[in-house]
């Protein structure tokens, strides 16, 4: 197979700029474990088998590994909601000793982008540096705590691509024309989509980017896994054609090299469970990887003026843009903690002015303050049953603060640790 080379696409020098900026963010956030807590145990929905589960196998460290963004609208409230979710996971299970492994991955090899940078005239990797700037910063300001490996997939072209040559020579893929298309069996789909009705999964697909009625195709789900390049679009060189890679196989091969498969946890929003994580599972599995994940934890869409908050849609409210306005980015964190991580749920602007005041009081109330141990013990089980954070919230209405600190917890401390929120002064 010939060796791939970016040379196609770009100059040394862009080449250097492109991988430099794949950086995580840093964060300065409190992280703590409590030897009180060792023995506990987060439990979480699981998507597959609807039924909830212990996160975690005997002591070994946690395998995350979450969907991240296609970086050309980066970081709405419907994202933001997505990384929070898991962010509150990596502290439950830090906060009860558990050691994580968090892999994030870009998708910046994807059709939406390439499309924004035709409509907009800009260059795909400008915007793609431009938007990780964004997103970065919006992490880092609402205090969620950055991937062990955030990933793209420019620079992991090279093992993507024998992934792909992979499913050539063991026969697992087929061809049309200059592109080739994974072979799923119909008769065996993921336990994923007995969630949705049969008849809807065509619809589903096509609206997510399948070419369900492609000329030639065996089953009309089977999945792009390698598609020809237009004029505009980055290519490669390869024996088999020339082109780029689909979506699925883009992860299953980032999650192979950066995490330890079974995944504890594959994460993303519901819109990911099909096709990407059912087709991604069924590739892993043909790939003889094994099983993909022991948990799949879909987070709730949000939604706004009527409709799933979306790029095509485009009824989006950006984070930045509320920073912009002047809302503390803990305000912005504690409105979308006042939602359950599974929920779907519509924005409103009264959210903020609530969350504003709900901010406030909590901040003159428990500043400098502590609580019970007994009060404690009581918030860490409500987020490690199914990280029900809203509980936690209702909750604190009635935490009666306490101001001597003999035997009882400061809350600021807790309530930076498990969830993330920083009680600042407020005049
Ligand atoms: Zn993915």
């Amino acid at each position: 197979m010939a060796s791939s080379s970016l040379a196609n696409i770009l100059d040394g020098s862009k080449t250097l700029a492109y991988c430099r900026n794949m950086k995580s963010w840093s964060s300065n956030s409190v992280s703590h474990s409590y030897s009180k807590y060792s023995n506990e145990t987060l439990i979480m929905f699981d998507s597959k088998f609807q039924k909830m589960n212990a996160i975690g196998r005997d002591n070994k460290r946690i395998q995350i590994y979450v969907c991240g963004i296609t970086p050309y609208d980066s970081a709405h409230l419907g994202h933001a909601f997505t990384y929070l979710t898991f962010d509150l996971v990596i502290r439950a299970l830090n906060f009860i000793g558990r050691q994580t492994n968090y892999v994030q991955n870009i998708t910046d090899i994807d059709d939406p982008l390439f499309e924004r940078a035709r409509q907009s005239g800009a260059k795909w990797q400008t915007i793609v540096e431009s938007q990780l700037d964004i997103y970065r910063s919006d992490m880092l300001a609402l205090n969620i705590l950055p991937p062990n490996h955030f990933v793209g997939v420019m620079e992991n072209m090279e093992l993507i691509i024998s992934r792909i040559g992979e499913t050539i020579s063991k026969d697992l893929s087929y061809q049309i024309g200059t592109e080739w298309y994974f072979k799923t069996d119909p008769r065996k789909l993921s336990k994923l989509v007995d969630s949705i009705p049969k008849n809807e999964l065509l619809l589903l697909a096509k609206e997510r980017g399948c070419d369900t009625d492609r000329q030639g195709k065996v089953n009309a789900l089977d999945p792009i896994i390698w598609k020809a390049s237009k004029d505009d679009e980055p290519n490669w060189k390869e024996d088999f054609g020339t082109g780029r890679p689909g979506w699925h196989i883009q992860c299953i091969s980032l999650a192979n090299k950066y995490a330890e498969l079974p995944l504890d946890i594959q994460g993303g929003g519901k819109d990911l469970i099909f096709p990407h994580h059912s087709m991604s599972e069924e590739q892993n599995s043909a790939l003889g990887f094994g099983e993909l994940a022991l948990n799949f934890c879909h987070v709730g869409m949000v939604s706004y003026q009527g409709s799933k908050m979306s790029k095509s849609k485009g009824n989006l409210v950006f984070v930045h843009q509320l920073i912009e306005e002047g809302i503390s980015p803990m305000v912005i964190r504690l409105a979308l903690m006042q939602h359950h991580w599974r929920s779907d749920w519509e924005y409103e602007r009264e959210l903020i002015d609530d969350s504003k005041e709900f901010y406030s009081e909590m901040s003159k109330k428990f500043r400098g303050k502590f609580i019970s141990q007994n009060d404690q013990d009581k918030i860490i089980q409500f987020v490690l049953n199914d990280l029900d954070v809203p509980k936690v919230l209702n909750f604190l209405k009635e935490v009666k603060p306490l101001s001597e600190s003999e035997n009882n917890v400061s809350i600021d401390l807790l309530l930076e640790a498990l969830l993330g929120l920083k009680l600042e002064e407020v005049a």
